[in-house]
């Protein structure tokens, strides 16, 4: 279980390097236990990851969501390099030991646990680990958009992500825009022949000021938010800018509509060229992915914690590919080992025991659902 950690967090899954190096691994782990694995890759080494193990399908299936890619990291900050998987009193340091190659580590030993017991299963267990999750969810959407026919009944989804062990059924959604603005360059030493897309920018950001998006506050998610995050305008210093960009982080709740939102912004464009007919601005999206939010009384996720031992549901602060899954009507739960306070970060760490406990919830939940 500890190699297979070191391994996955020495692939080094980057966004520059992809994720074949980790889907192979997982390959030839869960091929050991001769579990039918597919990997699909496409452009630059990119890869997902898909299992299969079939049963008599009297019951609905249970899919296990992970993500084989990680953000990158510089060695700055670390006590130990990012990419080494270096142990080191019982916790195991690297770039994804967290978010989220514990979780796959513990996920993939439950499987081959259970299969190397011979247990007869009443339903499949899927485990799906998916590229660019951090990114923009290309390879779940690449999954969704080939599988989505032939995929059994799921009876629900888990995501190993780090939660420390609660049962996590709610998060935000993300929506990333970027707004430009355009003008028309000139000399800048006859400024009045060019259209400044700095000063344009400089109108809109003033209306976003006051700009709130409308939602309703939700009893585990709290509030929308907003932030101008990046701004990049201009080449040279003597030409006038014909282009300036923003980039904005939008948090959204349950049942938020995000093409609502673009519309707003479509919406105060189009107030600020009636001021100025010489404004021009197009918003684009970079990143959209849903919020979640699982009934918390539904059967499935009732059995989930009676399984695990929780009393209640919680809420997070990262997002995942969950409500991709949500959206073909599946339960979702976010449950998994690991602090998730330390995604993300300089030294990040699993503690060995957590894994190892992981592994004992999967096999049990994977009993539960599927015998
Ligand atoms: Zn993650």
């Amino acid at each position: 279980m500890k190699k297979l950690l070191k391994k996955l967090i020495q692939a080094e899954t980057t966004a520059q390097k992809g994720e074949l190096a980790a889907a192979e691994i997982i390959s030839d782990e869960l091929g050991r236990s001769g579990v039918d694995c597919r990997i699909d890759s496409w452009g630059q080494n990119r890869a997902n990851f898909n299992a299969q193990i079939k049963s008599n399908g009297r019951k609905g299936g249970l899919l296990f969501l992970c993500h084989l890619d990680v953000i990158a990291a510089s060695e700055k900050g670390w006590k130990h390099l990012p990419f080494a998987g270096v142990e080191s009193n019982g916790k195991i340091y690297g770039r994804g030991s967290v978010d989220m190659k514990g979780g796959i580590t513990a996920a993939v030993t439950a499987i081959r646990e259970i299969v190397d017991s011979g247990v007869k299963l009443e339903g499949d267990i899927i485990f799906f680990a998916a590229a660019g999750e951090e990114t923009d969810s290309c390879g779940t959407r690449r999954f969704i958009s080939d599988f989505n026919n032939r995929l059994p009944k799921i009876a629900g989804v888990v995501v190993p992500e780090p939660t420390d062990f609660e049962v996590v059924t709610a998060h935000r959604g993300i929506l990333w825009l970027e707004v430009k603005t355009f003008g028309k360059a000139a000399h800048s030493s006859t400024p009045e022949l060019g259209v400044n897309a700095i000063t344009s920018m400089k109108s809109l950001l003033a209306e976003l000021e006051n700009y709130e998006i409308q939602f309703q506050p939700h009893k585990l998610l709290g509030k929308c938010s907003m932030s101008v995050n990046t701004i990049t305008g201009g080449k040279e210093i003597n030409v006038v800018p014909d282009k300036c960009s923003i980039g904005i982080d939008i948090r959204t709740l349950p049942r938020q509509n995000h093409q609502e939102i673009i519309s707003d912004f479509e919406k105060i464009f189009a107030k600020l060229k009636q001021k100025n007919p010489r404004f021009e601005a197009s918003v684009f999206i970079v990143r959209e992915v849903g919020a979640l939010e699982t009934d918390s009384g539904c059967d499935f996720v009732r059995d989930f914690c009676s399984v695990v031992g929780a009393s209640e549901t919680k809420a997070v602060g990262f997002a995942t590919d969950g409500p991709y899954f949500a959206s073909l009507g599946a339960p979702v739960v976010i449950f998994g080992p690991g602090k998730p306070q330390l995604a993300h970060k300089p030294d990040e760490y699993i503690d060995i025991a957590d894994v190892g406990k992981a592994v004992e919830y999967y096999k049990k939940v994977i009993l539960k659902f599927l015998t």
